[in-house]
């Protein structure tokens, strides 16, 4: 599954990196990022993350939870195609 932050949009809450740390990091100006095999990503387009689908529940869990509404991500199966997305 890919997940990505709207950068412009995050409160720097951090309720995500509580919710999930293997997922979402803080950065050093205090808004979130997306980390990829433990490495932070930068805010951006770059900053797609491509994670394993196990992570599912708990990104959809923070996206819902998050207060900036800035949480995105998209799961897909090479079967359906895109299966489930929050863009
Ligand atoms: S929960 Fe949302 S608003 Fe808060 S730090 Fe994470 S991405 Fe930003």
């Amino acid at each position: 599954m890919k997940v990505w932050i709207e950068i412009d949009q995050c409160t720097g809450a951090g309720l995500c990196e509580m919710l999930e740390e293997r997922v979402f990091a803080l950065g050093e100006d205090g808004l979130s990022r997306v980390r990829q095999d433990g490495r932070v990503l930068p805010p951006g387009p770059a900053g797609k993350a491509e994670i394993a689908d196990s992570y599912a529940d708990r990104v959809r869990e923070a996206s819902r939870a998050c207060p900036g509404d800035c949480i995105r991500f998209e799961i897909e199966s090479p079967a359906d195609g895109v299966r489930d997305r929050r863009k």
